[in-house]
């Protein structure tokens, strides 16, 4: 293995500045003030795609969104992890009494097919009929108790595209100059019957990423910037200091298949290096193995969040070592545990075996 390329100090320094920025004071009593302003528990599913960050495209601060991670941005109820960690999170918000949203997403790429999903085969339709499926599907779970919400994002402008349910899109690439009371009137329109807390507290989401599209739009980013460029394959939860557009493929524990999106996200990091659209000897190529934990080191939950993150980290450089060697010589693991409170991400030592028993 090769010495410890620049990526992962860089990675730990972003960590730490971010960690430090999440618990300045200001910037707690700022989420604070927005979370008692807008106490709506978003939940977000969405692809593990680096061109993919609900808080960043929507400028919210950061740790007021939940995001789930996942090739293609799937999930099924049915996965046990799935299932029972959203569970978890959607009772402890309705015990603060915070309403409760999901967000199902797919992506695509306006320019060009090939920037779309590759977790679909660049086939945007079958994503939004997925995600269309699962919105039907989880809202019978929830037995219409939990709105579920369809939304896609187009990278090039990183604009969100948001389907009611009475059948409308608001294309914020087309509705820029709405006023939040116009978004708002409009939201009503398109999700007749939903908890109007939840509409009110999507207004600064959209006004968010209106805000943001034309940000982007000043920029003037080229073919070659919305392509992928990730480094880092990240694995596991508690990455959402991360912040950082292109960077990272993010994939959650969830899929019971986990090899599936393992190989997705590995192969698009070979492809990234083949095409030269990223130099491996820039920063290396970062295999980042995170689980959270809200409870402190020398509890029975933090050795857990070590064991899982371990365990990650072993079986995906493995995998990268076996049936990726075209990168395998600039793969180096960055293991750890976030503790929540402070989003620090705590280094552990790396174990080639802990995949093993
Ligand atoms: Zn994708």
């Amino acid at each position: 293995m090769l010495n410890q390329p620049s990526g992962v100090q860089f990675l730990l320094d972003h960590n730490a500045a971010q960690s430090a920025d999440f618990t300045n004071p200001k910037e707690v009593e700022r989420r604070q003030s927005y979370v008692h302003q807008h106490p709506t528990s978003f939940h977000v599913l969405k692809c593990m795609d680096g061109r993919c960050d609900m808080a960043q495209v929507t400028e919210t601060p950061a740790g007021t969104i939940t995001p789930w991670r996942n090739l293609g941005g799937m999930f099924h109820l049915g996965w046990p992890t799935f299932q029972q960690q959203l569970l978890r999170a959607l009772k402890v918000a309705k015990q603060e009494e915070m309403p409760v949203a999901i967000i199902v997403t797919y992506h695509f790429s306006a320019s060009q097919p090939h920037l779309g999903c590759k977790g679909w085969g660049y086939d945007t339709e079958a994503a939004k009929a997925y995600t269309q499926k699962f919105q039907a599907k989880a809202t019978t779970f929830f037995n219409n108790g939990v709105p579920v919400i369809v939304m896609g994002l187009e990278t090039d402008r990183q604009a969100l595209l948001v389907e009611g349910w009475n059948g409308e899109t608001l294309d914020i690439r087309e509705s820029l100059g709405l006023s939040e009371q116009e978004l708002a009137t409009k939201l009503t329109t398109m999700f007749p019957g939903c908890d109007p807390r939840v509409l009110r507290d999507l207004v600064p989401l959209l006004a968010g990423n209106s805000r943001h599209v034309t940000e982007v739009q000043n920029q003037q980013l080229t073919p070659e910037d919305v392509d992928h460029q990730e480094w880092t394959l990240a694995i596991g939860r508690g990455f959402d200091w991360l912040h950082l557009y292109n960077v990272a493929i993010i994939i959650g524990p969830f899929d019971v298949d986990i090899s599936k999106p393992l190989r997705i996200g590995a192969g698009l990091l070979a492809e990234n290096v083949t095409s030269g659209r990223v130099d491996p000897n820039k920063h290396g190529l970062v295999v980042m193995s995170a689980s959270p934990t809200w409870r402190r080191q020398g509890t029975t939950d933090w050795s857990g969040a070590e064991t899982k993150a371990a365990f990650f980290a072993a079986k995906t450089m493995r995998l990268i070592q076996e049936e990726y060697k075209e990168i395998a010589e600039y793969a180096y693991p960055l293991v750890g545990v976030v503790d929540m409170h402070t989003r620090l991400f705590h280094r552990q030592e790396f174990d080639s075996e802990a995949d093993q028993l």
